[in-house]
């Protein structure tokens, strides 16, 4: 069911339906390898890597990963691939949310379900009142590295390197904390494992069961405007179930929800060690994730980032800001998706409120006119993050919700499906963007600002943001 050819080299690319160019071999490479070796990544000269000081800490951190079990299993990849083909058919859609950046202090019991109970009061919302399938993914149980704009980062007349996401360094102001310590990928493995062993747990295992939609709805949320209308849709449900079951359909098949896991693949050591050939298929995954994606900043065409990406089996995504050309998006297309396998490739774009209707276009027209196979998401949030007086990084609601009616709108003009929604969310309560119904203003920020990165939705602005898109995709 991969439609990769059994060795993915270079070679692939020549025979691209897109044209795309085969490139030139590895240094010193006497035949084309599956995946290519770290050195060879590195040659590349990657962007966005840590520097470690001390190489044979590194060794012996992706050492003992290699020997580590896979987190997922390629099957699941192939399923989710299967998923997202049918996300880009224009027959469902994709939810992927989470943190900006997990922390490993963030691995709680706690933490966990709270961000697993809201994309799932977020994906009833969107299937219930939109009738269309959605495909639940986490961006979790991975996400712990970060690109960053600047190397470094400067308070009052100290400066020091900056933080880089759990996986390489520490928060921490102090020159201590911000050294890069490859033993944190151990780590990251370790939180992953945690995380994503919950998360099965609570997904086969009752938490998830469809007949639970109204104890999703606590604290907080309940006494919100916007968990009151979930409520009112919550006992919809429960009446569709209670008939279902009144006439003998089996409901045991709604006890379970699909879920998959997805970070951002940043840090070459950690990606290349979880890369293993599946025994099944004989070809490479990337085990660390279900799904894994580019970001805006490493997705040159000739870079180590594509290159890896370019030889794993998993479906993946791209981010695609306001600078992508259409001719950069075919590129890419063709190198990390050469036999144009429908799933195999996400294009995730993030142009911003203000550019989406002007950049988005262009770039889809020309890029579904060339027959590019892909699923097309919305990220709405990191186009939009501005630095509020108070000096917190944030993001307004409607910004948010003004980007995705941009998205719907322009996919709607060029007969096109606007695919799904890839949002930074926590379950609780926090105060990390501005607006919402509950009207959150800068000077709220200080009250419960806890990401260590970028900015997300609280629960409340996560299920009001469903209700909205769920009335735009009525639409679509
Ligand atoms: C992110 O998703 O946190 C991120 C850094 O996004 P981008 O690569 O689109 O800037
Ligand atoms: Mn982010």
């Amino acid at each position: 069911m991969t439609g990769l050819p059994a060795r993915a080299g270079r070679e692939s690319t020549a025979g691209s339906r897109f044209g795309g160019s085969p490139g030139a071999p590895y240094p010193g490479a006497v035949s084309v390898p599956s995946v290519p070796s770290l050195a060879e990544l590195h040659a590349l000269a990657p962007a966005q890597q840590p520097s470690y000081p001390d190489r044979a800490a590194v060794d012996a951190a992706v050492t003992r990963l290699r020997q580590m079990p896979p987190l997922v299993f390629a099957g699941e990849c192939d399923e989710l691939k299967a998923k997202l083909a049918a996300v880009a058919r224009g027959e469902a859609f994709l939810l992927q949310g989470g943190d900006c950046a997990e922390t490993f202090a963030g691995v709680t019991a706690d933490n966990t379900r709270n961000k697993l109970r809201v994309l799932l009061q977020m994906a009833v919302v969107l299937t219930y009142a939109a009738s269309v399938p959605v495909v639940k993914l986490g961006r979790l149980a991975g996400q712990y590295a970060k690109p960053r704009s600047s190397d470094l980062e400067t308070r009052g007349d100290v400066t020091l390197p900056a933080y880089r996401g759990d996986a390489v360094n520490g928060f921490d102001f102090t020159p201590e904390s911000r050294v890069p310590d490859p033993s944190r990928l151990v780590d990251v493995y370790n939180a992953s494992a945690a995380t994503l062993n919950l998360v099965r747990a609570f997904v086969t295992g009752g938490y998830a069961d469809l007949r639970q939609v109204h104890t999703w709805n606590t604290d907080f949320v309940l006494g919100s405007e916007v968990g009151r209308r979930y409520e009112q849709l919550a006992a919809e449900i429960d009446k569709a179930m209670s008939f279902m079951e009144a006439i003998g359909v089996d409901v045991d098949e709604l006890r379970r929800v699909d879920f998959h896991s997805s970070h951002e693949a940043l840090v070459l050591e950690y990606e290349h060690a979880l890369t293993r050939t599946d025994s099944r298929t004989q070809l490479p995954y990337d085990v660390s994730s279900h799904f894994v994606w580019i970001g805006e900043r490493t997705r040159q065409l000739d870079g180590a980032h594509v290159e890896l990406m370019s030889r794993i089996a998993n479906p993946i995504g791209v981010k695609l800001g306001p600078t992508t050309s259409s001719d950069d998006a075919i590129a890419l297309a063709a190198k990390l998706n050469p036999t144009n396998e429908p799933g195999r490739l996400t294009f995730i774009t993030r142009m911003g409120a203000g550019k989406i209707r002007d950049h988005l276009p262009p770039l889809l027209e020309k890029v579904h006119a060339a027959g590019v196979e892909a699923a097309w998401v919305c990220d709405p949030m990191h186009g939009n993050t501005f630095e509020a007086s108070s000096g917190y990084k944030t993001r307004r609601f409607d910004d948010v919700i003004e980007e995705v009616q941009g998205f719907f709108d322009v996919h709607r003009a060029v007969g096109t499906w606007p695919g799904g929604l890839h949002v930074e969310l926590t379950g609780d309560d926090v105060t990390e963007c501005v607006g919402g119904g509950e009207e959150l203003s800068e000077a709220d920020l200080a009250g419960r600002y806890e990401s260590v990165c970028d900015p997300r939705l609280n629960r409340v602005q996560s299920l009001e943001l469903s209700f909205l898109v769920a009335e735009m995709l009525r639409k679509a």
